[in-house]
């Protein structure tokens, strides 16, 4: 049982190596890009600003919908453009 423990899998690809100091090496030589994360961080910030605002726009256009001063026929192009934008956002979040 020890033996199969002296494995090393690598976090980003699963390449297995024997002794940590390899397994540092290939991450490093390989993957030294792991700072991505970071930039990651502040697109996921910057989208769900993005979420954020477009509730906001949703909101704005039920709003307008239910105005008394609009035609049947504005309000359905209104009730067709928040329900794209409603599709749009499940699929933000979902990327989130
Ligand atoms: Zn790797």
């Amino acid at each position: 049982m020890e033996e199969k423990k002296k494995e090393y899998k690598c976090k980003y690809c699963g390449e297995v190596f024997e002794k940590p100091l390899l397994l540092a090496h290939h991450v490093r030589a390989k993957h030294k890009r792991a700072k991505k994360r970071e930039k990651k961080g502040v697109a996921i910030e910057k989208l769900s600003e993005q979420v954020n605002k477009t509730v906001e726009a949703i909101g704005i256009l039920k709003g307008l919908q239910v105005s008394p001063h609009l035609s049947d026929e504005e309000k359905k192009v209104l009730g067709d453009v928040s329900k794209r934008i409603e599709e749009l956002l499940a699929y933000m979040q979902k990327s989130k």
